[in-house]
């Protein structure tokens, strides 16, 4: 009970409390915010001892902090043990228990490498307020009933829950159908899935004819697609679909009420390494995670700022979307030798573009690139729907200078429980090798 209170104090703070008002207000609030948390840091992670400057820190990835993972966290758990709790946890499917409480769970992350993460449980009551503050669709106290579709569970999604807030938690490795009775009865206001989770669980509603009518729709895990958005929109008759970019280094973006992603600037404070006029990559400092402190963490992310700000009236920078990891930008051999970028939008474009063409509504595809030459999409097509996709493709070399790559094509497939990505890098280039 106690906890839920803690979360009710976080709920209030962040939907009424805290008020932004102009952007220079909310950096200079930020600012005394990152002061006063690398007091705290330097004093007690190892690794940092001494450091007061943000400038000061370095700019760090996954391999770094799971390399200085015993030095790095203020609460001296070490990460051979928190690897063997976390990996017991993931076998028993067994997420409550905490490890000297703290909640220890582990990442997939799509380059491959595992991380682990730790949350203390002042940490996991902060977010569940702030989250609820978000997305409740009306006031915390009156009551609502949350499907969360989830490759595991964990406690941090546990302290959504209450009395008057049902919590439901539906394994993504198990099938559909077993879901579907459940899920019925779960009457669900609040529906929480990956993207392609959530594309599945729409086909079966219409397939089986059954309906769920949740109010809001959240899609976590993976990029949300345009098509995939307006797909999700109808079937779930909603005007918006949300999104929550969160990943194991910190909650970073969500929709405001208009369906706009904005960073969450007043958790997080993003550096922006551009990579062309709109298209940056975050750099994350958290200036609220204690227990494992996210400093100046480089994401392999891109993200697009959006070129208008948003009617919301939000400080905090909207963007147009996300774009996809680092590791999905395509590589071509160019035609004068240079080596030519690919950005994921332009893969996507020659889809939805040789689509359109016909007045055909988006299908389910994956353009993966298998090398520098080759490329395959997985898309269930008739010969004139390749032959536009192929036409899409000589366009984009045309515009774009490159050897056009050779284009096979296969029925489309989606392996279930694995994140799902439209566009895909499969093969290393020299320099990321
Ligand atoms: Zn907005």
């Amino acid at each position: 009970m106690l906890e839920q209170i803690k979360v009710l104090k976080y709920y209030l703070y962040y939907k009424y409390f805290l008020r932004m008002g102009s952007r220079r207000r909310l950096k200079k609030w930020q600012e005394r915010k990152i002061q006063r948390h690398l007091v705290f840091v330097g004093k007690k992670s190892k690794i940092y001892r001494g450091k007061k400057d943000l400038k000061e820190y370095p700019i760090v990835n996954k391999q770094f902090m799971m390399t200085n993972f015993d030095r790095l966290n203020t609460v001296g758990i070490r990460k051979k043990e928190a690897e063997a709790f976390a990996v017991r946890a993931e076998r028993d499917r067994n997420f409550v228990p905490k490890l000297r409480k703290i909640t220890v769970g582990l990442s997939s992350g799509t380059s491959g490498k595992r991380g682990i993460f730790l949350v203390s449980d002042k940490e996991r009551v902060r977010w569940a307020g702030y989250i609820l503050a978000r997305f409740l669709p009306g006031s915390i106290l009156g009551k609502y009933s949350i499907a969360f579709f989830m490759r595991a569970d964990s406690n941090l999604y546990q302290s959504l829950g209450s009395r008057r807030i049902q919590f439901h938690f539906f394994d993504i490795y198990r099938k559909m159908e077993e879901h579907q009775e459940r899920l019925i009865q779960a009457k669900p206001d609040i529906l929480v899935g990956q993207p392609s989770v959530l594309l599945m669980l729409a086909d079966e509603m219409k397939r089986k004819h059954f309906s769920i009518i949740p109010k809001v729709v959240i899609s976590i895990a993976e990029v949300l697609e345009r098509g995939d958005e307006e797909r999700l929109k109808a079937a779930f008759q909603v005007e918006v679909i949300h999104q929550v970019y969160q990943c194991t280094e910190g909650c970073l973006a969500t929709t405001c009420r208009c369906g706009t992603l904005h960073l969450n600037e007043d958790i997080v404070h993003i550096e922006r390494e551009y990579l062309d006029e709109y298209r940056f990559v975050p750099i994350v400092t958290d200036f609220e995670r204690r227990a494992q402190p996210i400093i100046r963490y480089r994401l392999n992310d891109i993200l697009i700022e959006r070129k208008n700000p948003c009617s919301c009236g939000s400080p905090c920078l909207a963007l147009e979307k996300i774009e996809g990891r680092e590791d999905d930008v395509f590589f071509f051999e160019g035609k004068k030798g240079k080596e030519r970028v690919v950005f994921p939008d332009f893969i996507r474009r020659c889809i939805l573009f040789a689509e359109n063409e016909n007045g055909e509504s988006a299908s389910d595809y994956r353009v993966v690139q298998e090398s520098d030459r080759t490329i395959v999409v997985y898309e269930d097509l008739t010969e004139e729907g390749k032959e536009r996709v192929r036409q899409e493709f000589e366009k984009l070399a045309e515009e774009t200078e490159l050897i056009l790559p050779k284009i096979a094509f296969q029925p489309y497939k989606q392996e279930p429980g694995r994140k799902m990505k439209r566009v895909e890098r499969k093969f290393q280039t020299e320099e990321k090798a």
